[in-house]
């Protein structure tokens, strides 16, 4: 064990992030705009506003300031489970027999269990701060859900959540946690909006996708007054929001005076490991530094390794913006074995385009080794982590293992983005030996292609 890295590095509350970063400022190719999904023209702050809180869209279509000022409220907010540690995975690192130096950055440490809090808290406060009497939203897994529950049941805001009908009923919990926090929870799709019946009409027993809730969610806040929808991912204002991961990361390897050389995090819609890579790669892009980026999707939703570069329907009902990302079409629906989250169509647009420009790398991994991964992690560095994150700890491994190869000493940081309690089933399925992988053919991928709007 070296003498002066500690196991965990905590910054001091003077030494915590006051701005928000954002990267885009230092893209050179900035990510393509959302469009109009009628006109396909740019969308306007006016008409974003129409669905977003007005602060956020400023920072949704804010390409050019680098650093955004964090109001004092949220700092606040910040510091009852803020910073999260940093920590040396010396265990690991034993383990695995690796000259290599692994740490990770914890988010799970709040009860949400993950790093959505960071996004939700500075969402809900702009609502409040417009005079807004509540929010609506999707949830899958139920993090996301969650983590505004919590952000609105601390501001006094009411909180309706769509949550995709298959976790609502395989979820209790979840559900029973968003309820406690005072959200109103309902399964998508559901008889309570017109796109939800419709979608009900198309595809009776559908189980719901994110796509389904998203289209309820958006349709509830435009048709109610004094509400307003809220993402959780995959737009640049909550890239914008998670950046804190980074800063704080960054803040925490300059105190101990570490650079890291690969930096790797699991990718959903992209926020996390938006805003862990963001301080990283400003630095790379003003030709500061340089550092390996590599994003880690599940084989079973291959958005970046095998998704196409265009613009795509955010949601199923197609009432939301276009954006340009590496997408799988949003018709695409993971296989029914996918145990885990990181299952949306489409990926970030600012991820797609630093990927897109050869900035970051990205790679897939089968579930049942993401599951042997999160195993390996959860015996020797005590932490049950989440089958999302556990993507970054497989891939972290396996570039550890290569270190060991080539006797190269690399400094590895990835995302532990969160805890994996209410993942149990899928935890089960694997200990039973019962989980299979399912890697979608260039078939089934056509399919969704084929449903890709043309834009000229
Ligand atoms: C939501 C979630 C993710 C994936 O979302 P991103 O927007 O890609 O970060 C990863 N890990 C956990 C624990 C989550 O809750």
């Amino acid at each position: 064990m070296e003498k002066n890295i500690p196991y965990k590095t905590y910054l001091e509350e003077n030494e915590m992030p006051k701005q928000w970063y954002n990267v885009r400022a230092d893209m050179k190719n900035k990510p393509a705009p959302l469009l109009n999904p009628g006109t396909h023209k740019p969308m306007t702050a006016e008409e974003l506003s129409a669905v977003f809180c007005d602060e956020l869209v400023a920072q949704e279509l804010d390409n050019d300031n680098a650093y955004i000022d964090i109001p004092q409220e949220i700092l606040d907010f910040y510091k009852m489970y803020r910073p999260s540690p940093l920590v040396r995975a010396y265990c690991l690192e034993k383990m695995l027999d690796t000259p290599a130096k692994i740490y990770y950055k914890f988010e799970g440490n709040n009860t949400s269990g993950s790093h959505k809090l960071n996004s939700a808290i500075a969402q809900a406060y702009y609502a409040k701060k417009q005079g807004l009497k509540g929010v609506t939203t999707e949830t899958g897994a139920g993090q996301w859900g969650t983590a505004l529950s919590m952000a609105c049941a601390y501001l006094g805001l009411d909180c309706k959540v769509f949550m995709v009908k298959v976790s609502y009923e395989q979820k209790p919990f979840r559900r029973e946690v968003m309820r406690t926090y005072g959200a109103s929870v309902t399964p998508s799709p559901s008889e309570t909006t017109e796109v939800g019946k419709k979608i009900l009409r198309e595809h009776p027993g559908t189980t719901g996708s994110l796509g389904c809730a998203i289209s309820e969610a958006v349709e509830v806040a435009t048709h109610t007054d004094g509400y307003r929808y809220v993402l959780g991912s995959v737009l640049n204002q909550v890239l914008l929001h998670q950046s804190i991961i980074g800063l704080e990361s960054k803040a925490a390897f300059d105190k101990l005076g570490v650079k890291p050389d690969i930096i790797i995090g699991c990718a959903g819609g992209g926020s996390n490991l938006g805003g862990l890579i963001s301080p990283f790669m400003g630095q790379k892009l003003r030709g500061e530094a340089d550092y390996r980026f590599i994003a880690v999707e599940p084989a079973s939703c291959p958005s970046l390794t095998r998704g196409k570069y265009a613009y795509d329907f955010c949601d199923t009902g197609m009432v939301c913006p276009l954006a340009k990302m590496y997408t799988l079409g949003s018709g695409f629906i993971p296989s029914a074995n996918h145990a885990g989250g990181l299952r949306y169509h489409g990926m970030s647009s600012i991820l797609s385009q630093l990927y897109d420009d050869k900035l970051m790398e990205a790679v897939s991994v089968e579930q049942t080794k993401v599951f042997e991964a999160a195993q390996q992690f959860a015996r020797i560095e005590g932490i049950l982590p989440a089958p999302e994150s556990s993507h970054a700890i497989r891939v972290a491994i396996d570039e550890a293992m290569k270190c060991k190869e080539t006797g190269e000493e690399k400094t590895i940081l990835f995302g532990l983005t969160g805890t994996g309690y209410f993942d149990m089933v899928a935890y089960q399925k694997f200990n039973d030996g019962e989980m299979s992988d399912y890697i979608p053919t260039d078939e089934d991928l056509a399919k969704g292609f084929a449903g890709l709007p043309k834009i000229d």
